[in-house]
């Protein structure tokens, strides 16, 4: 006995604990429901129930001040509305629900913050309509989410019958929407939508140049629906919106050629320390002669100066064989620390095609990261968040330690009556899934639907071929197409239905039986392998068995698959065969499921430090992102404060920010160059540097009293007046309206385009401080640490690009719509990695750390292979002779006959080898924990990357096992 299942005895469950606490709340809510108050409430009164609520948290109410009343004023509504009918595509609902006892239940965790644990059929998606009504009442907007688009599209219809006649607004945002429809649906008090269009819409909101671009309000409550296959199933991919590749290289090749005609110090400065190399006002003018254009800045758009400056970087600071080398045509970083290559790495932004234009070798196209945030970080913005499911206790630390959420189990309406068998052991790929289809075929003939599970679209293809060939009809889901699925599974309790599906085929629409499959037993779930989660082999089991129906399932396991194989299963298998075990014998004992269990718990294990691990990264870059759009969102709003105000004489609302940046400006030459006691040892040439780096004028303007200072803080009041009258006479001589147009544009861009270097930079110093994991360093330390100074320098950055751009811009010929016209187009034609998301959530078949050593099933013509061999009769002394029909010694209880050929032996599963089944997956399961960790650690999460760059994880190791 575990030492958590001592304390449980002596505490009592906790689980049970927590219930016996929420029950009496749940009587009130029934008690209350009943009571005259409430019954005497006629449809008409509903949205008046609710304008009064409404009204009691406006004088101060809080929302755990009205649960009773609201969780009633919903059953009664429910009671209101039944017999009325809405319809979808092809399906038709017909309001029949009033919420049982342990629905109530399950509305108070999610209320509370936490997950519910509630099986499938259990009814969720209405359990979430009450505490979603009583949070909407606050008016801030609550959010449920799905798995897809077409189950946000059924639950926000279904359940918006009830939200109507409470007189509340539903809204959907879903993947065709356009921003207005978007901004729409988020207005709702309820908005329905998967993670993905949230998190999307979220990361677009702060890539917005204006608030009336944005949809989003801040994010108050959201309930997760299969909260597990969103929470850690799709967690491990996060959200990347992108712009396509460029589709021309040919530029860069242009610009390389044209800034070797730049002289140094003439049309550009160099600053070594910070490796950029700026053009001074000779350089620009040179390049528009030579580009033949009247003003780069608005005849090329801020993109092609800063590709242009990219290419005088390769050409004036980058070296050859000292930071990169050329190898094989490629151009190899060289490690600025450690002097290592680094192949698959490459410069940011730009810079690594124009070195590659530079050396003459193939340029490589890339697309760019606009803007990322993973799951986790995604929804803990919410004020509150709350989750169901049907599988979150084996997750349940992880929900605990990154989410704070609780699971808190709920039991079923009915008892649950399920007869879940022992997993059934095959020797090979192909004996277990000639079984599987046999079994299939045989309860086909009794009438009994059949679901098969499987781990790949590929796997059901297999075993689709198999059952044509034995002319057993079936249907094949792969989870391509939600809504008709849903049509097709919604059958597949109907009698004589075989249906194979993979793990998210059809989700979230629960089997119900059709007429007479109670007494053939319910709905048989034939699983086709083991996971390395339990939780996935949960949910397929939980597909039978629902509202108190019959039903069984068993899962079909051989030695050749994914996860046997890296708990010893070659061991076994060449056990089984000196046992001469045949083919097509199975062995069936709990024991071994067990074990099979306890292995599975143990990756689990591994898997979710995997994803702590992730988390504990992705923190450091959730602070810069914090600070960032925070920033970034304080300027939309006082711009569309000031345009709200707007007075044609008042300056733009940047305008104080911009003198700011550019005493700062002044400062940082002070500090940098001018911080010692003594005059004498300040270096008044690189100011003036900096100065003529600015504008060549200010340098001027500043020429012969630059010298004549003795006091360093005189120096610095006389820089940051020069810099502002020089900026302010500037802006005299144009409109306010243009200045405050050039202030908004160049804050925003310069924001935007260094945050997203900042992006691309962290990811290699992510892939950087896993080298320095060998000398002794804690990578995430290190990792922090030099995050910390990167974005230091960020934000200096951001500035003084601000400051350079303003004081260089020529304001008149600055097109202030064009350019927000463009940065609004930019924003549109970006890409987002929703696929490969989705792809993570439908391989949950198949996880990451069984991916890497994975074969595809490949199998033979089921009618070429020969019957099984016989059982030797010299087999050891285990082997004893059992009738076909008897039942297995096993201790399965079942007949040795169900899963055996009838012409071939039986065979007897002997305690001894049982046990070193046992030992072997044990062993070798810690054996395969201290050893793989390394290479299996981050994997899925980097699966983002270019695969050039898996070379680096393969010897990052997983830090905290
Ligand atoms: P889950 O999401 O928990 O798997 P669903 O919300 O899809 O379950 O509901 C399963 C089925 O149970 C639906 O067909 C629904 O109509 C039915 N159901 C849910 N709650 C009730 C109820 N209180 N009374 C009657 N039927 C219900
Ligand atoms: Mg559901």
């Amino acid at each position: 006995m575990s030492v958590i299942d001592t304390l449980n005895k002596l505490l009592g469950d906790p689980n049970e604990r927590e219930l016996k606490k929420l029950w009496p709340l749940v009587r009130s809510v029934r008690a209350m429901a009943e009571s005259d108050a409430i019954q005497k409430l006629q449809l008409d009164d509903l949205p008046k129930k609710t304008k009064e609520f409404q009204a009691r948290i406006t004088e101060g109410a809080t929302t755990d001040d009205l649960l009773i009343e609201a969780f009633a004023t919903v059953i009664r509504a429910c009671e209101l509305i039944r017999g009325t009918s809405t319809t979808l595509g092809k399906q038709t609902f017909t309001w029949d629900m009033v919420p049982f006892d342990v629905q109530i239940l399950g509305g108070i965790v999610l209320h509370q913050g936490n997950i519910a644990e509630m099986k499938t059929g259990e009814g969720k998606t209405l359990v979430c309509t009450m505490p979603v009504y009583l949070n909407a009442l606050t008016g801030k907007g609550v959010h449920v989410v799905t798995v897809n688009d077409y189950l946000a599209k059924r639950d926000a219809l279904w359940m918006g019958m009830l939200y109507q006649a409470l007189g509340l607004s539903v809204g959907t945002v879903l993947h065709e929407k356009t921003t207005p429809e978007r901004r729409e649906a988020y207005a709702s008090d309820v908005t329905y939508g998967t993670n993905n269009e949230f998190g999307f819409d979220y990361l677009r909101d702060n890539m917005a140049i204006s608030v009336h671009n944005q949809v989003q309000r801040p994010l108050y409550y959201s309930i997760v629906d299969e909260v597990d296959s969103i929470l850690v199933d799709e967690a491990r991919t996060p959200l990347i919106i992108s712009q396509p590749a460029e589709e021309s290289t040919e530029k860069y090749m242009r610009y390389s050629q044209l800034v070797k005609q730049l002289t140094e110090n003439v049309h550009y400065n160099k600053d070594e320390k910070q490796r950029v190399a700026t053009l001074t006002e000779e350089g620009i003018a040179k390049m528009e002669e030579l580009l033949g254009v009247e003003n780069i800045y608005t005849d090329k758009g801020f993109e092609e100066v800063h590709h242009i400056e990219q290419a005088l970087r390769a050409h004036a600071i980058y070296e050859r064989d000292v930071d990169y080398v050329v190898r094989d045509g490629e151009i190899i970083i060289v490690d600025e620390f450690t002097g290592r290559l680094m192949p698959g790495r490459r410069y940011g932004h730009g810079l690594h095609q124009a070195i590659e234009a530079q050396e003459g070798v193939p340029i490589q196209r890339e697309s760019k990261t606009l803007a990322t945030i993973t799951f986790q970080n995604y929804f803990r913005l919410y004020e509150k968040l709350a989750g169901m499911t049907g599988t979150a206790k084996t997750e349940e630390e992880e929900f605990e330690s990154i989410y704070r959420l609780r699971t808190i189990v709920i039991p079923t309406n009915q008892p649950m009556v399920r007869n879940d068998k022992a997993d059934s052991i095959y020797r090979t790929v192909e004996a277990k899934f000639k079984a599987v289809a046999k079994i299939a075929g045989e309860k086909h003939e009794t009438g009994q639907p059949v679901l098969v599970g499987t781990t790949s679209i590929e796997k059901s293809e297999v075993l689709a071929l198999l059952l044509e060939q034995e002319k057993i009809p079936h249907q094949v889901l792969n989870a391509k197409n939600h809504e008709r699925e849903a049509d097709i599974v919604a059958q597949a309790g109907q009698a004589g239905a075989v249906t194979i599906a993979t793990n998210m085929a059809g989700r979230g629409t629960d089997i119900k039986l059709g007429e007479g499959v109670v007494d053939l037993g319910g709905l048989c779930i034939l699983g086709t392998e083991r996971h390395e989660a339990r939780r996935i082999d949960n949910q397929l089991r939980g597909r039978s068995g629902r509202q108190g129906d019959p039903g069984e399932s068993q899962f079909f396991v051989s030695m050749e698959d994914d996860l046997m194989r890296l708990f010893g299963g070659d061991r076994l298998k060449s056990m089984m065969e000196r046992l001469h075990v045949p083919d097509d014998v199975p062995l069936e004992n709990k024991m071994v499921s067990r074990s099979i269990e306890s292995a599975q718990k143990k990756v689990e294990g591994r898997n979710f430090d995997t994803r702590r691990h992730v988390v504990q990264y992705d923190d450091v870059m959730n602070k810069h992102r914090e600070i960032i759009y925070t920033r970034r969102q304080k300027i939309l709003q006082r711009l569309q404060e000031s345009e709200e105000s707007a007075q044609d004489s008042e300056e733009g609302a940047l305008h104080a920010d911009v003198l700011q940046a550019l005493r700062g400006e002044a400062n940082m030459m002070v500090d940098a160059h001018a911080a010692q006691e003594d005059s004498e040892e300040w270096n008044i040439t690189e100011i003036r540097e900096i100065l003529s780096a600015l504008h060549p004028q200010v340098a001027k303007a500043a020429d012969e009293r630059l010298s004549g200072f003795q006091d360093n803080e005189k120096l610095r009041a006389f820089l940051q007046e020069l810099l502002v009258s020089f900026y302010e006479s500037k802006c005299l001589q144009f409109d306010v309206q243009i200045v405050a147009q050039a202030e908004r544009v160049v804050t925003l861009r310069s924001i935007d385009t260094n945050w997203m270097s900042h992006i691309d930079e962290m990811a290699h110093l992510r892939e950087q401080v896993a080298f320095s994991g060998f000398a002794q360093r804690d990578p995430l330390i290190e990792y922090k640490d030099q995050g910390f100074r990167k974005f230091r320098q960020l934000i200096a950055t951001i500035d003084a690009e601000i400051v350079r751009m303003l004081l260089q811009i020529d304001f008149a010929q600055f097109a202030p719509r064009a350019f927000l016209q463009q940065a609004q187009e930019d924003l549109e034609g970006t890409q987002t990695n929703v696929n490969e998301i989705e792809a993570e959530l439908a391989q949950t078949g198949v996880g990451n750390a069984v991916k890497q050593g994975a074969n595809p099933v490949i199998m033979r013509d089921p009618k070429q292979t020969g019957a099984p061999r016989a059982i030797t009769t010299q087999a050891p002394r285990a082997v004893s002779k059992v009738g076909r029909n008897d039942p297995c010694p096993c201790g399965s209880g079942k007949s040795t006959k169900s899963a055996t050929d009838e012409k071939s032996s039986s065979f007897v599963v002997n305690n001894i080898f049982l046990l070193s089944i046992c030992s072997i997956l044990s062993s070798s399961c810690s054996k395969f924990l201290r050893s793989s960790a390394t290479t299996l650690s981050l994997s899925s999460w980097h699966k983002t990357e270019k695969p050039e760059m898996l070379f680096t994880r393969t010897f990052s190791p997983v830090q905290d096992t």
